[in-house]
């Protein structure tokens, strides 16, 4: 653990992000800092490992967070719809929305039942980090088609920055880079299923 105001701790300038502006990001510098021992947090020289034991918990988080803005962003479209009239009708009549909507009702279902499942394994201490990574590859996945479209069915409204839908669309996309990219997932899931010392 280091202090912030230990000598040779310094932060860079705060970085501009497409998203999540309620949340400052920059970089931070350790220059030849210097820490006592009683800030050690578990054992000397085991600190990639102990971080490594922990990620699974993290693309579960991620996983769960994806699921939970991706259902919200259903209901947000759905209220939407019914009150945006069109031509003496609203957008909730057009046969494109309902069955729009009616997938990713469908498809936001099966993922809540496979995320319940990893929360489930992880409170008996048994999610995996391959089960950890499924989850976080299908559900940021999911969340990324789901905010597109979801915006798509606002119209122009669901690109201005005050419409819910617009601020969660931009905050979604590092879902796919941070805490492990999709593609480090898809190294993790097929390392898992296609062992490199097995394959010829
Ligand atoms: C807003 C924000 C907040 C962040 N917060 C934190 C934080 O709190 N803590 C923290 O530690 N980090 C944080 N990060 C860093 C984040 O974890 C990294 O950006 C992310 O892990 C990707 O690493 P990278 O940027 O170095 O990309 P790179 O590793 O350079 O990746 C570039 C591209 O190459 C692909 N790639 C990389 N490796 C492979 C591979 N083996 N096979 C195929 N493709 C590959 C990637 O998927 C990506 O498409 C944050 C980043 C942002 C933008």
């Amino acid at each position: 653990m280091v202090e912030a105001d230990r000598a040779g701790f310094s932060r860079g300038k705060k970085l501009k992000k497409i998203g999540l502006k309620a949340q400052d990001t920059a970089e931070i510098f350790l220059e030849d800092v210097r820490v006592p021992a009683s800030n050690l947090i578990g054992e000397e020289n085991r600190g990639f490992y102990q971080m490594m034991k922990e990620l699974a918990q993290e693309r579960l988080v991620q996983a769960v967070r994806g699921q939970t803005i991706l259902e919200t962003a259903i209901e947000w479209t759905k209220d939407y719809v019914r009150e945006r009239p069109l031509f003496g009708r609203t957008v909730a009549d057009f046969q494109n929305t309902r069955f729009k909507l009616a997938e990713m009702h469908a498809q936001a279902s099966v993922m809540r039942v496979y995320v319940d499942r990893c929360i489930a394994a992880h409170m008996a201490g048994e999610l995996d980090a391959t089960e950890a990574a499924i989850a976080k590859m299908t559900c940021v996945e999911l969340q990324g088609k789901v905010l597109d479209e979801c915006l798509q069915l606002h119209g122009g409204w669901g690109y201005i920055w005050e419409y819910p839908i617009a601020r969660a669309y931009a905050d979604a996309r590092i879902a796919r880079i941070a805490g492990g990219s999709i593609e480090v997932m898809k190294q993790i899931i097929s390392n898992s299923i296609l062992p490199k010392d097995k394959r010829s």
